[in-house]
This record gives C-alpha cells, structure tokens and sequence, in this order.
C-alpha cells in the first residue's frame, strides 16, 4: 500500500523523533512499539540534595528568618552549615572540591533555599553562578586549584564586581582600570552594589586594561582580575536601608593601586566582557530558579492561609477571587520552574543557554513579584504585617527585577531574539558539559 503521508509528515515525524530522542526516555510496549515516556521525575539523588536543602531551611533558618530580616543581620555562620552540606560546590566536579552535581541541582538548591529566604540563594547566586562556575570554565590550572577548590569546598566566599555608582546595565560606563607593572597589575575602582560585598573573600573584578578602547566603548578593552580582600588597597563597606533581602550582605569595596600578579587575570587580556556575560548567563539561571522558589513559597503561605481564615462561616479558600489568585499562583510556578528547568537542561547537554536564561529569569522574576503582592491580598490585614512571611517575599523578590538585567533589558532581548536581531554567540570559552563521575 503507498504511504499517505506527506513529505510534511515525515519532516514532522522526524523533528518529533530527534526532540523525543533529547528529552524524553523511549520504551517498549507490550505489542513492541516504541513508545516515548515524557519524564519530568527528579533523580533519586536530586530528590535527596532537595530534600535535604529543605530540611536545612526549616531547621537552620526558618526559626530566625523574621528577626535577622528586622535586625538586618548577616548570619555567617549558616554558609558554615551550608558549606558541611557540599551547597557551595553543589554543579562543581568533585576534582575541584565540589559535590559534583549536575546544572539542574543547582537550579534544585537555589529554588529550595529562596522559598525559604533570598539571602540563602543571592549567596549562591554570586558564589557559584557568578564566580565559581566562571573560575571552572576560564580558569587555568593553577587558578583553580588557588581559588576554586577553596571556594568549592566552602572554606572560602566568593563574589562578582561588575556594578559601579555609575555603570550598571552600562557595564561598558565602567570606569575602574588596571595598568601593567612588570609582572603585576595594578588596579584602581569602585564597585557598588556587590552582594556579599562586605563579607566575601574573592572578588571577580572587571576593569578597563585599554585606555584607548575605553574612549571609544570599545569592550574589547575590559579585562577580568581575581582579587584577594586581604590584598593591600583593598577595603569595603555594607549598604544600609534596603527595601528587602536585609538579611543578607549588600556592599561596595574599592580597590586603590592593589597589586596583583598578571597569573591573577580570569581568561585573556580583553576578554573581560565576554567573562561578565558568561557569568550573568549563569548568575540569571540561578535568579531564575531563585524566583520560582518565592513564587512557590507565596502559593504555599496563601494556600495554608485561605483554608484556615474564615469569613462569613466559611475559609476564604471558598471564594472564587481567592481561588484565582491561588490559580495564577499555581500556573506562574510551574511555568517558571519549566523555564528554568529547561535552561538547566541545556547547560547540562553543554548547548548554549543565554536566551533560555534571560527568559527564565524575566519570567520568574515578574511573576515572583505578581504573585507575591497577590499573597499578601489574600493574608488581608494580616499579609501587611512581618507576623506572616509574605510581606518580606515582596520586599525582597523587587531587587531579582532590577539585579542581573532589568526586566527593561530583557524585555528588549527577548524581543531582539523573536525579531532575529540577536543570536546565541559562540565563545572561545563555553560551560564544561555535565558528565556523572562514574561517566568521567
Ligand atoms: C540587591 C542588589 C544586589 C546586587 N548585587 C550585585 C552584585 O553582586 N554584583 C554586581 O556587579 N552588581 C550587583 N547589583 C547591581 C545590579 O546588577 C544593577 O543595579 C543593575 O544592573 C541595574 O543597574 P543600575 O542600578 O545602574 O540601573 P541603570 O542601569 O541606571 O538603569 C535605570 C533604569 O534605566 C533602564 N535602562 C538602563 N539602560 C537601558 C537600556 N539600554 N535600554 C532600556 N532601558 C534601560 C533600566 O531598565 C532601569 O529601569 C545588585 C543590585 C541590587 C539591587
């Protein structure tokens, strides 16, 4: 009998079956058909990592969580426990002192740890996403040994300066620079806005090695320092008086005429930029996953509350405005967590992944915020107050819009995509794929 389908058809078959083959697990029916199996399901040891994360949350932080955030206290000692739990190394190899897990545990870790409290996951966010993960794909030898198996390990915190007083989105506004000296750099700057900033013990730092690009913005100028605190000219401040995630360090440091050898610079003389994208790619995944966690976290709190508080003789679970608050809730967290989860997927596979992050993180971010101010609707009076959590959800999900791109910037970019402006670029330097010890 000749085929009735059309060349269409079998051009859709075959895309169906090459999607099939990356995403889903295939078997064998009884009739011995191949049959395609969507598997959403955690492995057994991402469950536990989660499962941990989460009872170190209620156990170590929970408790204290509403008298750090109105005390605006930085607890130090809970990255000691998160760092005897592998948290700080969780996607790094274990050859680097990491626990080795793949990209979607992190994602896992930073979306248990923000439903409980932003500070937990921005900590992540600079540590791994931000520094390590770019110390594990630009680093030589010696540099990772000296830096990412302390930081790994936990012995040692990390962050990212990029941000300036005056040059955030403008990264290229910067105006820290470095000049040569024989064998060392010496560098000069300020950074603002630097979580951890006052707190942590390496530092990226981005500057300007080329004065001549620097006029003409020309980012092929800026080039990427690691940076010790206990260097010499080194020194840094905490920011007071933020609208949330005031339990966790936000500061500045400054650097004047800080020697550092050239072994200290990340990648190559120039390369800078690229780093800081790189880096923010990472960082995004990581705010993405974050901002699923407060999502969930306000679903869960509306939830509880909606089918205790009762009103005219019923909960307000039985009100059909309520219900759609706690619907949209439910349909933003699991699109947010599908969006990360596929960014993750990419990272895994080593496939690029700028765009998947930028729209995970401009997704979850916006939603977080949604659906944080519509639990504190659904708390009533009650939600306005730090008796419940939920309050503390909005103050401390607005900075995850502005940090790590604007929703205005990646608004833009996702159009830009859409309108084919934009293209994932390929680097000289990409993520190391995912590959399970015993695959090594
Ligand atoms: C709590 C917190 C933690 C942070 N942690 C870090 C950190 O660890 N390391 C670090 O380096 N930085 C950090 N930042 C800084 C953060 O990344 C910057 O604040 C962010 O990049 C925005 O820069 P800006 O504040 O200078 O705003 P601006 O760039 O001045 O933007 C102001 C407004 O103009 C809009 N705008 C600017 N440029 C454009 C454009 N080209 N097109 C359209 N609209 C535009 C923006 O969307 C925004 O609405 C942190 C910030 C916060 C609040």
């Amino acid at each position: 009998m000749p085929s009735t389908k059309s060349p269409n058809d079998l051009f859709s078959a075959k895309l169906v079956f090459e999607f099939a083959k990356r995403f889903y697990h295939t078997k064998t029916n009884q009739r011995g058909h191949l049959t395609i199996v969507i598997d959403f399901e955690l492995t057994e040891e991402q469950e536990q990592l989660r499962n941990t994360v989460r009872e170190f949350c209620a156990g170590e932080v929970a408790p204290y969580i509403k008298e750090w955030d109105e005390k605006a206290h930085f607890e130090r000692s809970v990255f000691d426990k998160i760092a005897e739990l592998g948290l700080l190394g969780v996607c790094i190899p274990e050859e680097y002192g990491g626990a080795g897990f793949d990209y979607i545990s992190l994602g896992l870790v930073c979306e248990e740890l923000e439903a409980c409290d932003t500070f937990l996951r921005v900590a992540m966010s600079v540590h791994v996403g931000l520094n390590s993960m770019s110390l594990l794909a630009w680093g030589t030898e010696e540099q990772k040994q000296k830096y990412l198996v302390p930081q790994a390990k936990g012995e040692k915190l990390a962050t990212f300066g990029l941000t300036e007083p005056n040059a955030g989105s403008d990264v290229v506004g910067m105006r820290s620079y470095a000049r040569r000296d024989g064998d060392d750099w010496i560098l000069n700057g300020e950074k603002m806005w630097i979580s951890l900033g006052d707190v942590a013990d390496h530092f990226l730092f981005f500057c300007w090695t080329d004065q001549e690009k620097q006029k003409v913005r020309d980012h092929s100028g800026i080039s990427c320092f690691i940076v010790e605190r206990s260097m010499p000219g080194f020194s840094s401040g905490t920011l007071h008086g933020k609208l949330g995630i005031k339990a966790g360090n936000t500061g500045y440091f400054s650097l004047q005429d800080v020697r550092v050898p050239a072994a200290n610079m990340l990648g190559q003389e120039g390369e800078g930029f690229k780093i800081a994208m790189f880096s923010l790619e990472n960082g995004r995944y990581t705010v993405a996953a974050g901002a699923t966690g407060v999502i969930k976290a306000a679903r869960d709190a509306s939830v509880a509350y909606a089918n205790t508080r009762e009103v005219q003789g019923q909960t307000i679970a039985n009100f059909q405005l309520v219900k759609q608050k706690i619907a949209e809730m439910e349909a933003d967290y699991q699109m947010a967590h599908l969006l990360w989860l596929k960014c993750g997927f990419l990272k895994n596979e080593g496939k690029p992944s700028a765009k998947a992050a930028s729209l995970a993180k401009w997704q979850a971010t916006t939603r977080s915020e949604k659906a944080a101010s519509m639990a504190i609707e659904v708390h009533g009076a009650n939600g306005y107050t730090n008796d419940y959590p939920v309050e503390r959800y909005l103050r401390n999900c607005k900075a995850a819009v502005i940090y790590e791109g604007t929703r205005d910037i990646h608004t833009l970019m996702q159009a830009d995509w859409a309108l084919g402006l934009k293209k994932e670029k390929s680097a000289r330097v990409t993520l190391p794929k995912y590959q399970a010890a015993g695959a090594k």
